[in-house]
């Protein structure tokens, strides 16, 4: 009996993300068909056709972040788990982020150790993308990202931070719950809830604090892998 109220959970589960996915790629599918319609038109003006294509690609932009966001949940991870070096993580994302950066003039400090712990590569990726993201959108014109590894105990610590909008204490106490967002049409209320997800499924924990027009900062604990003892030949 247990194992068939799991199976119907997940049944559930998938039947529900299912609807989400097609629900949401549908919009932005519907807006961009919307937008070739009127490119295919005859005699339209080469500055209405350059918009429509640009407003197209921001839908499709917006689509493929969707994606990428539920399907952390699609994802079985245990079989995809690997050890990670967290300096070589936070350098990858690093690199996505920069451009994003540079757009508001931000400036990236880290403080970071070669730790290691162990996960799906491409989820503990789109956690931090997701993370580092909103601390540079909550900095629009001009800040400080800042990135920082320490050990405690048997756990690393990753503290990113931005000096940015802060959040209020009844946005901070809503950080994750889907669709949550103050973003408007620009934003998902997808990223938190994902980095939220990603880090558990880790056995780790994702705290946030902030103080409105301070800033915000996200401290994440994973179990640390001590260098040397993962792989040993015996
Ligand atoms: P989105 O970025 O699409 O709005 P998220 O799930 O990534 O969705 O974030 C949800 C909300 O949490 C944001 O809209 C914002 O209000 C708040 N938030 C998240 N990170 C920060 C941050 N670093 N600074 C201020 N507010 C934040
Ligand atoms: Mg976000």
């Amino acid at each position: 009996i247990n194992k068939r109220v799991i199976k119907a959970e997940k049944m559930e589960m998938v039947s529900h993300l299912a609807a989400s996915v097609s629900h949401e790629v549908r919009n932005p599918l519907t807006v961009v068909r919307g937008f070739l319609q009127m490119i295919e038109q005859e005699g339209i003006s080469d500055e209405k056709r350059k918009k429509f294509m640009r407003l197209s690609m921001e839908e499709i932009d917006r689509a493929d972040v969707i994606l990428g966001n539920y399907l952390t949940f699609a994802r079985p991870s245990p079989e995809h788990t690997q050890v990670l070096n967290i300096e070589k993580q936070i350098h990858k994302t690093l690199q996505i982020i920069t451009p994003l950066a540079n757009m508001n003039a931000v400036q990236i400090e880290t403080y970071i150790n070669n730790y290691k712990t162990r996960g799906d590569e491409h989820n503990l990726q789109q956690c931090l993308i997701n993370i580092k993201k909103n601390c540079i959108e909550a900095m629009p014109n001009s800040g400080k990202l800042r990135i920082e590894t320490s050990k405690e105990e048997s756990d690393l610590i990753l503290t990113i931070s931005d000096n940015g909008n802060g959040m209020t204490k009844e946005e901070l106490s809503r950080v994750g719950e889907p669709y949550f967002t103050t973003k408007g049409r620009e934003g998902t209320g997808l990223g938190m809830m994902a980095a939220f997800k990603i880090i558990e499924t880790m056995n780790g924990s994702l705290n946030v604090a902030s103080v409105p027009y301070e800033g915000t900062s996200f401290y994440i604990r994973l179990p640390l892998i001590e260098s040397g003892s993962s792989q040993r030949n015996i």
